[in-house]
C-alpha cells in the first residue's frame, strides 16, 4: 500500500484529530478572515513554490531552515533551483515588489493561509512536514501603533478561533546595531566554554549567536542562565519603540507580557519581536511568531519599506483549541435522509433529493431499504428528519416523513414535502433554543 509521506497528513471530512477533520478547517480560517477582512487586511495566494532564493534571502543563511536544510528544494528541467516555501514572508514580499504594492497607501495590509513546507527530521504531534499557517504582513509604516495592531489582530484572531489560555509575550532585539554587540557579548561570554554547548548551539553561536537563547537543551540553559538578555543591551530608540507598542496595547486591553528572552528563529528581525504561547501545550511550543524586519524588503530588490507580520501554525492552533474545549462538530449534519423502499422509490427519492437540496441538506439511500435498516441509515447520517417511501407512499402521493429524535411521524404529500420540512425545522429550532435558554 501506498502511505502519505512521513510528516504530512490528509484532512478528511471528518476525523478525531481536529487537524485531519475539515470542520475545524473551516472554523480557524473563517475566524481569521472575518478578524482580518474587518481590519482592511487584504488576502493574497501566493504559489507554493518560489526560486529558491526567495527564502534564502528572506529567512537568511544562517536561519535553521537553511542551516539545517530544512528546505525542500529542486532543480526543474529548465536547471530552475525552486523551493517549497518554508514561510510566507518571502513569497508575499516577493509579490509586492513585483506587483509595485508600495505605490498603495500605506499601511499595505496583506493575509495568507495554506501549506507550508520543512524537511523536519524528526517529524511528530505539533511539528508536521507539510504544515499550514495563517500570515499576516503589514508593510509601509514603522510606528509603534503598526506593531500593536499587529499583535492586536493576532490576539484577536486567536480569541474568535475559542483559544482561553493564551499570553502574548512581548520582547525587542534591537536595531541591527544592537543585535551584533548582543551577539559579540554572546560570543565573548561562550565562546571559552562552546565545548560545553549541544551540537546545534554550538553551530547557532557560529552563525547567529542570538539563537543559542532559544535552545531546548538543558545543559545549554544552565550556561546561558547568568547572561544578559537582549533587551537589556538594546539602544534608546528600540527601547522607546517598544514602550510605545506597550502603551497602545495596555490603551486597547490587549493582554501581554514583557519577556526579555524572546528571540527569533529567522535572522531578519529587528526591533518589536513577539510570540504568544498556549498554558495548555507545553511552554517551548509557541503557537504563534512574529516581528518587525524593517529592512527586508530592500534584501529581496524592493524600495525602503519597514514591516511587521506574524505567522501561527494551524495545526498547533487546533491543538490548543482541543485543550481549551472548543467544540469542532462540522454543520454537515442533513436536515432529511430519505429511504427507497423499493426499486422504483430508489429513482424518485434521487430525483426529490436533488430539487429539495436548493433549500435543504438532503442524503439518501442508493438502493432498497427495508424500513428498519433505511432509518439505521438515517440515524448514522445524523439527519434530523427521515422520508420513507414504497408502494404504499406512492399510491397516495406521499412522503413518511419521521422526527428521528421523536420519533414523531407523519404523512406528507409529496409537494408539500419542502413547506412541511421548513415548518417542522423551524419547530426544531425553537424546541433547541427553548433547551438551551432554559
Ligand atoms: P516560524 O516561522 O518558525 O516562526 O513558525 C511559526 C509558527 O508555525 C510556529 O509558531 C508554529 O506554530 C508553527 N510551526 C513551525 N514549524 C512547524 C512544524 N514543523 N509543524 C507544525 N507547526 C509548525
Amino acid at each position: 500500500m501506498i502511505r502519505s509521506v512521513k510528516g504530512t497528513f490528509d484532512i478528511l471530512p471528518d476525523a478525531k484529530n481536529p487537524w485531519e477533520a475539515q470542520p475545524a478547517w473551516e472554523k480557524v480560517y473563517c475566524a481569521a478572515q472575518e478578524v482580518l477582512e474587518r481590519a482592511g487586511v487584504g488576502e493574497i495566494t501566493p504559489p507554493v513554490f518560489e526560486h529558491a532564493e526567495v527564502f534564502t534571502k528572506s529567512v537568511g543563511e544562517s536561519a535553521d531552515i537553511v542551516v539545517q536544510k530544512e528546505m525542500y528544494t529542486l532543480t526543474d528541467a529548465g536547471g530552475r533551483t525552486l523551493a517549497l516555501r518554508p514561510e510566507f514572508t518571502g513569497s508575499v514580499l516577493r509579490a509586492y515588489i513585483e506587483h509595485g504594492m508600495h505605490t498603495r497607501p500605506t499601511p499595505v495590509k496583506l493575509w495568507s493561509r495554506g501549506p507550508v513546507f520543512r524537511a523536519e527530521r524528526q517529524p511528530q504531534r505539533g511539528r508536521f512536514r507539510q504544515f499550514h499557517q495563517v500570515n499576516c504582513e503589514i508593510l509601509g509604516l514603522d510606528n509603534p501603533l503598526v506593531d500593536a495592531e499587529a499583535i492586536t489582530l493576532l490576539y484577536q484572531v486567536l480569541k474568535a478561533c475559542g483559544l482561553k489560555e493564551i499570553v502574548v509575550k512581548l520582547g525587542s532585539v534591537g536595531d541591527p546595531g544592537d543585535l551584533s554587540r548582543y551577539n559579540s557579548y554572546l560570543r565573548e561570554q561562550l565562546g571559552p566554554i562552546q565545548d560545553k554547548l549541544s551540537e546545534t548551539s554550538q553551530t547557532r553561536l557560529r552563525l547567529n549567536p542570538m539563537r543559542v537563547l532559544d535552545s531546548k537543551d538543558e545543559g545549554d540553559q544552565k550556561l546561558i542562565a547568568g547572561l544578559k538578555r537582549p533587551l537589556e543591551l538594546i539602544s534608546d530608540e528600540a527601547k522607546h519603540h517598544l514602550e510605545g507598542v506597550q502603551r497602545f496595547l495596555r490603551d486597547w486591553e490587549v493582554p501581554f507580557e514583557v519577556d526579555p528572552a524572546i528571540v527569533r528563529g529567522l535572522d531578519y528581525y529587528r526591533r518589536t519581536a513577539f510570540e504568544v504561547h498556549h498554558r495548555g501545550i507545553g511552554a517551548q511550543s509557541a503557537l504563534c511568531g512574529g516581528g518587525r524586519y524593517d529592512g527586508l524588503v530592500e534584501r529581496l530588490g524592493g524600495p525602503v519599506t519597514p514591516g511587521i507580520g506574524w505567522a501561527f501554525g494551524v495545526e498547533r492552533v487546533m491543538d490548543a483549541m482541543l485543550e481549551d474545549g472548543v467544540s469542532f462538530s462540522g454543520s454537515a449534519q442533513p436536515d432529511l435522509f430519505l429511504v427507497p423502499m423499493d426499486d422504483d422509490a430508489v429513482a424518485e427519492v434521487a430525483r426529490i433529493a436533488t430539487v429539495l437540496r436548493a433549500t435543504f441538506a438532503v442524503q439518501h439511500a442508493y438502493s432498497k431499504r427495508n424500513p428498519g435498516k433505511g432509518l439505521r441509515d438515517a440515524e448514522r447520517s445524523g439527519a434530523h428528519f427521515a422520508a420513507l417511501r414504497g408502494d404504499r407512499e406512492r399510491d397516495r402521493g406521499v412522503y413518511t416523513l419521521k422526527n428521528l429524535a421523536s420519533g414523531e411521524q407523519l404523512e406528507v404529500p409529496e409537494t408539500d414535502l419542502a413547506l412541511v420540512l421548513t415548518a417542522q425545522l423551524e419547530a426544531l429550532g425553537r424546541a433547541q433554543t427553548d433547551l438551551v435558554s432554559g
